[in-house]
């Protein structure tokens, strides 16, 4: 068993799932922020964003699982590399 999945199931008190939950929306919120668009916007505690909403039909970053997140921070890094790259071939 991968040592963080041992440390998760250690976790039975109440206090400690919601030391998680939180843990959790920390990091949420530090990939929300950090993920490279400009059209962020977190109105009552949301974290949404109008051009992954324009993009990728996705927006809410509270709650969609872990691994769309992970999909759509993936794509948007390669659409990047790759605008990088013909911006490059323009001016070499
Ligand atoms: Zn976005």
């Amino acid at each position: 068993m991968a040592t963080y999945e041992k440390y998760l199931k250690e976790k039975t008190h109440p206090e400690e799932i919601v030391d998680l939950a939180r843990e959790i929306l920390e990091l949420r919120k530090m990939l929300w922020l950090g993920h490279g668009h400009k059209g962020i916007y977190g109105d009552d505690g949301e974290m949404q964003c109008g051009e992954c909403m324009t993009e990728y039909g996705f927006y809410d970053w509270r709650r969609e699982p872990i691994e769309e997140i992970k999909s759509k921070i993936e794509a948007t890094n390669l659409k990047r590399l790759l605008e990088r790259a013909k911006g490059s071939n323009k001016n070499g």
